[in-house]
């Protein structure tokens, strides 16, 4: 079933591209005007010898920036973890953004995209990659058809010189944003999560130690050496660190990427930053960290939105996806439709998770929800699938049946 559907996906996708010409490019910083902005200056200094990757490492961790693909891991340490290794070494970009409700990659890319290369390009150069492998999402033609063009220019340049960028296009499977799965893809072979350890800081790419960050976070490298990482640092809230681009949608009145402080509450963001709820809609819940982080109750609207806050409650803020409900939404459906989407996009490779999500559809279509049956089943998945797809499928039945009793008549 799965592979019927996979290719009648995948048909209606080759459909859809089919003739079309090259996607419209909306207005973008290009190189010109990013250098004449002072781009690729810091990337000069850089190359200088005047900073060093433990130099750039420890602003990173004095900013207090994390890895805002999801898993928040310190970027400064993850730099010295691999700074520190021997040689051949690459850096991954994971740029596949299929988390859903995410979509602040796309819109930083359709803007400017040399802050992100400029920010790939320090970091290679520091821990000494050999190469760089940009890995993005397919459905994306136009950050697609901007980067090939940024990067070209960059190399007439002559600002691309002994490390090259190699943009790689993935095939729109969910898992291929898992970022060993990933690294499996850029190898040529089937996206297929690795056990870990090793941890690819260590044994990555072609068996080699390699730095993989999301786009967002190369994003602010140039900026944290230019204005210090204090600057970066000062933005939070609440005595959290730095900003946060949230890809909001839902019963909001204006949704969207929202640059906002991180440790920001649900509740500041919706009402400072998206103009509240839209007309005759009352808040109810919300996905702090898109289909895999939880649901969450309007009544927990307070709490600060970061890594580790939301932890207490059963949910994470991941990529900072947020979507919001409303009291015309039916919280039952919005779990059965993320198990849905689980279910189609496990890779297949480990039982608990493979079977585990379609059982768990089965269960959750029934009218009458069998929690013992459901508790049995999200253990399972929980603590013996391979990879965070199926660690993390289960958080949104969990969520409903903890904060939405009155969806049960309870
Ligand atoms: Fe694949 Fe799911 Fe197992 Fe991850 S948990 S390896 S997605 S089957």
């Amino acid at each position: 079933k799965r592979a019927v559907d996979k290719a009648s996906e995948l048909s209606v996708r080759a459909a859809l591209f089919e003739g079309t010409t090259a996607p419209e490019i909306a207005g973008y910083t290009a190189l010109e005007a990013y250098r004449a902005d002072g781009g690729y200056q810091t990337l000069d200094i850089v190359r200088s010898g005047a900073l060093d990757a433990a130099t750039i490492a420890d602003k990173a961790l004095e900013a207090g920036l994390r890895g805002l693909g999801g898993a928040g891991f310190p970027t400064g340490t993850k730099w010295k973890i691999v700074n520190d290794l021997p040689g051949p070494k690459y850096l991954t970009i994971n740029g596949d953004e299929g988390e859903p409700g995410t979509f602040k990659d796309r819109y930083h890319l359709e803007r400017d995209p040399h802050r992100l290369l400029e920010g790939a390009l320090i970091a290679a150069h520091a821990i000494k990659a050999e190469r760089i492998y940009l890995y993005m999402r397919d459905e994306y033609p136009a950050v697609l058809e901007i980067l090939s063009r940024e990067i070209a220019a960059l190399r007439e340049s002559g600002i691309i010189t002994t490390i090259d960028i190699e943009l790689r296009r993935g095939a729109g499977a969910y898992i291929c944003g898992e970022e060993s799965a990933m690294i499996e893809s850029i190898e040529g072979k089937r996206g297929l999560p690795r056990h870990r350890p090793p941890f690819i800081a260590q044994v990555g790419l072609f068996g080699r130690p390699t730095l993989n960050h999301n786009v967002e976070t190369l994003f602010w490298i140039r900026d944290i050496i230019e204005k210090g990482p204090e600057w970066f640092a000062s933005h939070g809230r609440r005595g959290h660190k730095g900003f946060r681009s949230f890809s909001v949608s839902g019963r909001v009145k204006n949704p969207g990427v929202k640059f906002a402080p991180a440790g920001i509450t649900m509740n500041e963001l919706l009402n400072e930053f998206c103009g509240g709820m839209e007309d005759d809609h009352a808040f109810k819940g919300y996905l702090p960290g898109g289909a895999s982080g939880g649901i969450l109750p309007a009544s927990l609207a307070d709490e600060p939105l970061d890594f580790g806050t939301l932890d207490k409650h059963g949910c994470f803020i991941g990529s900072h996806a947020i979507v919001v409900f409303s009291d015309h939404d039916d919280m039952r459906d919005v779990a059965l439709n993320l198990m849905r989407f689980f279910e189609h996009e496990s890779c297949g490779q480990c039982t608990p998770c493979r079977s585990g999500t379609e059982k768990m559809v089965t269960l959750l279509e029934e009218k009458s929800w069998d929690e013992n049956k459901i508790a049995d089943l999200d253990a399972v998945m929980r603590s013996a699938s391979i990879c965070g797809l199926g660690q993390a499928a289960a958080n949104p039945v969990a969520s409903v049946l903890k904060f939405f009793p009155e969806e049960f008549g309870k």
